[in-house]
């Protein structure tokens, strides 16, 4: 293992540099074509096998060890957010209102270092790493759903992947079995009332105001009717109904957010909502329509995997404190895969304790501690040779 950490070591500076590049030229979801470019040309310059377009604008790199054994994976997302950037580094983002606020310009460099490292070991490889590099994680339906279908697991024993956290010291890793990220959901009411003049309020039925009763509402079904150890988030992020002075609202559309964990409460907030704008509305004659669209499913990791990277991660060196963490309500396509191969997804520590204030990922000064990605690139190296080491072994016997 002292030799992965030390050409790891070695090519830090060249992880850096790739990242602040992917920094200064980052692209929306669905749009990364460049990146998906500067992905293949790097990977094709080490010789892998690799795949273009893949489920859309994803990149797939094959590395086939000189031994036989497990073909594991590993995944980074490579997409930007519609932000526009506020920090003062040197290689601010040069793509006006585009800006790799979520650290995925990390984790891209990070796979690419280690594949790089572990193209040089090629001779000790007991099986096959695949690289996954995939687009679009920030924009549903996602990018790995596509690649999934377009074939970027097949022959896969078991996926390892980690995101860097802007709120989480450096050095820390953080694991968790079963369920990490939320599954994230989106809702769309539309409220048709009857308008007319502001000052004749009993000939109009006023969207505002059902609008606004709907509003409260909604806020009872998780602090009332979900139990409170369960947790699920209903936010209503948008409500518009844009009317001259003097006139009272025809129409109404608000729009929303719902992270859930267990599917039974998924079903439920949904039913729930339904019932609540249909008597909303019928209280008040106004007409309605609701939409309910789910997103990614809930992010659950297997236990054999989790405990397996959690148990490596401790003698990484850089890594000082390896715990379990909660989970967040934050969405992650990531869970597609674990729905169909064994593995983990684990959170990496971005946060300098120096820094005066850490912002929040999706923040305009969101930034991370570089010394991340070479962690990062240690442990799921580590997990790489070491998964290979155990079931090469299993293979033979
Ligand atoms: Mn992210």
């Amino acid at each position: 293992m002292e030799k992965l950490f030390e050409k790891l070591d070695e090519i830090y500076d060249e992880i850096v540099s790739i990242r602040r590049y992917l920094h200064e030229y980052p692209e929306l979801s669905f749009e990364e074509v460049k990146t998906a470019e500067y992905i293949a040309t790097y990977h094709e310059k080490l010789g892998h096998d690799i795949r273009t377009g893949v489920g859309g604008n994803g990149v797939v790199a094959y590395l086939k060890g000189d031994r036989p054994g497990p073909t594991i994976a590993l995944r980074a997302d490579f997409d930007a957010l519609p932000i526009l950037e506020q920090t003062d580094v040197p290689f601010k983002s040069k793509n006006d209102g585009v800006m790799h606020a979520c650290g995925h310009d990390g984790h891209t460099a990070t796979l690419l270092g280690l594949a790089k490292v572990l193209n040089s070991m090629k001779a000790e490889l007991e099986g096959t790493v695949v690289f996954i590099h995939q687009h679009a994680e920030e924009l549903p339906p996602g990018g790995a759903i596509s690649m999934i279908e377009d074939g970027c697991l097949d022959g896969v024993d078991v996926i390892f992947g980690t995101h860097l956290q802007a709120q989480m010291p450096v050095g820390e890793i953080g694991y968790r079995v079963g369920a990490i990220q939320a599954a994230p959901d989106r809702f769309d009411i539309k409220i048709q009332g009857r308008g007319g003049h502001g000052a004749y309020p009993h000939q109009t039925i006023d969207s505002i105001v059902v609008g606004g009763q709907l509003i409260n509402n909604l806020q009872q079904i998780v602090s009332r009717k979900v139990d409170p150890l369960d947790s699920a988030v209903l936010s209503v992020t948008s409500f518009e109904a844009k009317n001259p002075y003097n006139v009272i609202a025809d129409y109404a559309e608000m729009i929303g957010t719902v992270r859930t964990f267990k599917e039974e409460t998924r079903d439920f907030i949904e039913k729930e909502m339904e019932r609540v704008v249909r008597g909303t509305c019928d209280v008040n004659g106004a007409d309605f329509e609701f939409t309910y669209t789910r997103g990614y499913p809930t992010l659950i990791n297997h236990k054999e995997e989790t405990e397996f990277v959690a148990k490596l991660a401790e003698d990484v060196p850089g890594v000082n404190k390896v715990a379990e963490t909660e989970p967040v309500m934050g969405g992650e396509d990531y869970a597609y895969y674990l729905q169909h191969v064994k593995g983990t997804f684990f959170f990496t520590g971005a946060e300098n304790p120096e820094w005066k204030d850490s912002y929040p990922h999706h923040h305009p000064k969101f930034d991370i501690d570089e010394r991340a990605l070479l962690i990062a690139a240690k442990v799921l190296g580590k997990a790489t040779l070491e998964y290979m080491k155990v079931h090469a072994k299993a293979a033979v016997k």
